[in-house]
């Protein structure tokens, strides 16, 4: 068969660009199709968090962890899952998938001691020092240039190309122009549908109301061309929010504001439920509470989150208000200022061992709050969708009775997610990211794997 590429990867985001290293690297020719201007997708908007378990990096910092309780942990907050087999893979494979991504790729990961992310029972999560998703795809990028491994960009692929059920190239688009290219296996590396108000409405109905916080790119062709092969899906009502959006400023409010001992209140002053439900879980109560709310966190809490660039970022473009009295802090924003001052009393009482909390939290970091208080106004986001094509361990998409889809691989948002069967409390930090990287490099090193005993 005349082959233009032996790999083509549909998407340049933290999942495509693995996949084509890996591909390149085992042997075999690889090229990177990416609809839109730039590379990146939604891994540039990350925060770049990779979870390994039992990586060498845990173990020279002397923490103990190992798949088992990596898997324990997801499902302890994931609690149900289609498809338990990928969330062990994919936990077995974390710590090697870091490794390669430090060792092989050159990606600047450092293993984040200070605190440990939602849903972890110990530091597992690897990031860029910046905790910037685009520094990882810039390593990713340099990575690739290196190899001479094409990107290209400004090419939509709009449909695949199958013969005989087998999938065999993909119809491109570049400025009104379409081409076919040919490959010997094709990997999906598109993302998710988060970017499809319809596919939203359709699988996640709860967030659909909740603007959307990710890239422009994830508009859910893995779904639309899954359903024309008859592939199988898994997971699909599960997706990543996030309830503290910095509004208008569109960056994310750091949680540690929260989870430190931070409130969040509604426009009338008052707390409308349990923060400590997670950032992701948590959207969905903004939401229906009324879209906008305001973080109160003081300056103890200020001081930690301010380690993170983008929140320093956000308070110099005045997006943190500081104010030496909660009467002070909710003239910012109009909000009643005698509920505030009771609501903020009430916590601290509550904070302070005096009584149990009216709306159930039992972690409050370092609560009591203690002038000066900040405040930041934010809206809840959907993020990415966790749900996508069903795949086995070496990310071959798969049909509802478990046969392959001739030379069709997935990862990242476009296959099924780890975070659970529904909604969005099964989403541990880091979820995202391990399944782009991971499951891009494992059908990489499957399609070598087949191509070369193919062309044998
Ligand atoms: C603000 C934010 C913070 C996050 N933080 C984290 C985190 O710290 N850790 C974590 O694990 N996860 C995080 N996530 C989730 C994580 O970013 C995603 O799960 C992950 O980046 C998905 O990687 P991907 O390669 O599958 O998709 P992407 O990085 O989105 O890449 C997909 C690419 O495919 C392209 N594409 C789509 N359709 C086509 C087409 N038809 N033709 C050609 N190209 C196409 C897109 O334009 C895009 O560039 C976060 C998400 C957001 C939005």
């Amino acid at each position: 068969m005349a082959v233009d590429v032996d790999v083509l990867v549909i998407g340049a985001g933290a999942c495509g660009l693995a996949a084509a290293i890996a591909a390149h690297d085992a042997g075999v020719s690889a090229a990177i199709l990416e609809k839109m201007d730039r590379p990146g997708g939604n891994s540039s908007l990350s925060t770049g968090s990779v979870p390994a378990a039992n990586s060498r990096f845990q173990r020279e910092a002397g923490i103990k962890d190992d798949p088992e309780t990596y898997v324990r942990d997801l499902m302890g907050i994931a609690k149900e899952t289609d498809d338990i087999a990928l969330v062990r893979r994919m936990a077995e494979v974390s710590a090697e998938t870091v490794e390669w991504l430090v060792d092989d790729v050159g990606a600047r990961l450092k293993l984040v001691t200070a605190y440990k992310h939602i849903g972890h029972s110990v530091p597992r999560l690897h990031a860029p020092v910046s905790r910037r998703g685009q520094d990882l795809v810039d390593d990713l990028l340099a990575a690739a240039e290196r190899r001479e491994i094409p990107v290209a960009v400004g090419n939509a692929v709009r449909d695949l190309i199958v013969e005989d059920g087998a999938v065999v190239g993909a119809v491109v688009e570049n400025q009104g122009a379409r081409s076919e290219l040919r490959a010997r296996k094709v990997i999906l590396a598109v993302n998710g549908f988060a970017g499809n108000p319809e596919l939203v409405r359709r699988f996640c109905p709860e967030i659909a109301g909740a603007q959307y916080f990710g890239a422009l790119g994830s508009t859910g062709e893995a779904v639309i061309w899954g359903e024309k092969l008859g592939a199988g899906f898994a997971n699909m009502q599960a997706y990543q929010g996030y309830a503290a959006v910095a509004d208008p400023h569109g960056g994310l409010l750091s949680w540690t504001t929260i989870e430190k001992g931070g409130i969040l209140v509604g426009e009338d002053g008052r707390r409308f439920g349990d923060e400590s439900l997670g950032y992701s879980g948590y959207a969905r109560v903004v939401l229906e509470h009324g879209q906008r709310a305001y973080a109160i966190f003081d300056q103890k809490i200020f001081d930690i989150a301010a380690q993170e660039e983008e929140f320093l970022e956000l308070a110099n473009y005045g997006g943190v208000k500081k104010a030496e009295s909660p009467e002070a802090l909710a003239a910012f924003y109009g909000l009643d200022a005698d509920a505030l001052a009771a609501e903020i009393a009430a916590y601290n009482a509550a904070a302070s061992g005096s009584g149990a909390d009216a709306q159930g939290r039992k972690d409050f970091g370092l609560g009591p709050l203690q002038a000066p208080y900040f405040i930041a106004r934010v809206v809840p986001g959907l993020f990415h969708t966790q749900g996508g094509l069903r795949v086995d361990g070496d990310a071959h998409v798969l049909r509802p009775d478990g046969g392959r889809v001739p030379n069709l691989f997935a990862g990242g948002g476009a296959a099924a997610g780890i975070s659970g069967r529904a909604g969005a409390l099964g989403y541990a930090s880091g979820n995202g990211l391990l399944s782009a990287i991971a499951l891009g490099r494992l059908a990489a090193l499957a399609a070598a794997r087949e191509i070369q005993e193919e062309t044998r």
